[in-house]
């Protein structure tokens, strides 16, 4: 039997299964597609996590990320407001930093089963059962849940929010664009907001989140884009000006900010299948990477010996609450300030003249370097 079974290779996967396998456990990391591959993602990392990777070996600089200081934030009507990052963040490609963070697991001894599903997972006589797509079956004496938003796993494991739709889709390009490199921009719309900043290579990631309504309306991604998007001068430069590098944009639905559950059926919950903070906030990586840190933490210590399993969990439990409860809450309380364009006027108009309540917003919203 293995130590560790990590199921799925997003960030929390991939820096949980690295750490624990730097520390001498056996560990197998399970994910559904192969690498390296596009995921949506506005790609803007917060640079809270540097310390951290650095900390395993995985200096994210030889990949040439653009470095982030500013912010703009626009209403739908174009009205524009400033402000520097505190801590600032750095833009790279999911798919040159997962593929980057693969290498270096598989350089840790991490043993990966790509395009293979965890179909079931069961708990029983203090071990799991996993059931993966073509018919293996695995054991493992802990299992770290790091699969994402959104899996039929959640089905199988009767967690609430998989019963309730949920009304957001993202939508994500690569594009090349004349717009400096130091700085992100959220430009807000009618049900929804865009975000652009640079990543390597002299590319932008050009991403936003909307409502599964917004495009029903339209009838298609190109119509609603010309139709709502448009509408922000902003947004409408992007589209005229950009040269979009994709044939298709990447498209990712049911996205859901609904509060879940740490622990699971006896499994670290890490990243996005632990809850999801808004995309405008800017920080789900740097929660995931920080969940995959708190989780090896954790997981390390049990197999030293100075654990049981209960105390396994409930010491996971309680530093997952203490670092992310109020920034998920924080996170759904701005959404709200964005869902309409009369709001997101007011919202931008009043932010205009108090820089310090939005780095105040930016604070709550983020972590300090760990
Ligand atoms: C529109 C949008 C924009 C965003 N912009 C930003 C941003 O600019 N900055 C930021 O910090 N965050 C942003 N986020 C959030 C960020 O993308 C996520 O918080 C982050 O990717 C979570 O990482 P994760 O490791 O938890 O999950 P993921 O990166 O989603 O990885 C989960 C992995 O699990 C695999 N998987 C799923 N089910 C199974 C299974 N049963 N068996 C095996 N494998 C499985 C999947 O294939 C996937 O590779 C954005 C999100 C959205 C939707």
């Amino acid at each position: 039997m293995i130590h560790v079974a990590v199921i799925g290779g997003g960030l929390a996967g991939l820096t949980s299964a690295i750490a624990m396998a730097a520390q001498g456990l056996s560990v197998v990391l399970i994910e559904k597609k192969s690498y390296p591959f596009h995921r949506v993602c506005g790609e803007y990392v917060s640079n809270e996590v540097l310390p951290y990777l650095h900390s395993i070996g995985a200096d994210p600089s030889p990949l040439h990320p653009a470095n982030i200081s500013r912010f703009l934030l626009s209403s739908p009507a174009g009205k524009t407001l400033e402000t520097p990052l505190d801590l600032g963040g750095f833009g790279i490609s999911r798919y040159t930093l997962d593929n980057f963070l693969y290498q270096h697991a598989l350089a840790h001894g991490v043993e990966a089963r790509l395009r293979t599903t965890v179909q079931e997972v069961q708990f029983a006589n203090d071990r799991f059962v996993l059931r993966l797509s073509g018919g293996d079956t695995l054991e493992a004496a802990v299992v770290v849940g790091a699969y994402g938003k959104r899996s039929s796993l959640d089905r199988q494991l009767g967690r609430a929010f998989f019963r309730a739709r949920s009304p957001y889709i993202g939508v994500k390009y690569h594009l090349r664009l004349d717009m400096p490199t130091d700085l992100i921009a959220l430009h807000n719309f009618q049900d929804g907001y865009a975000g652009i900043s640079a990543i390597e290579d002299g590319r932008h990631c050009f991403c936003y989140l909307t409502t599964r309504e917004n495009l029903r309306r339209h009838g298609s991604i190109p119509a609603m884009e010309q139709a709502v998007l448009h509408q922000n001068p902003h947004l409408r430069r992007i589209f005229r000006e950009a040269e979009f590098l994709y044939e298709q944009p990447e498209v990712i639905n049911e996205i859901s900010f609904a509060t879940k559950t740490c622990v699971e059926n006896h499994m670290l919950m890490c990243g996005d299948a632990a809850g999801m903070i808004t995309p405008l906030c800017g920080n789900g990586m740097a929660m995931a990477i920080h969940a995959g840190k708190l989780a090896a933490e954790q997981v390390v210590q049990y197999f030293a010996g100075g654990r049981n399993r209960q105390q396994l969990e409930a010491g996971y439990s309680r530093a997952w609450k203490n670092q992310f409860e109020r920034r998920l809450q924080v996170g759904r309380a701005v959404q709200h300030l964005f869902g309409s364009p009369l709001l997101s006027e007011l919202t931008v108009g009043a932010l205009k003249y108090s820089p310090a309540a939005v780095r105040l917003i930016m604070r709550q919203t983020h972590g300090l370097p760990f």
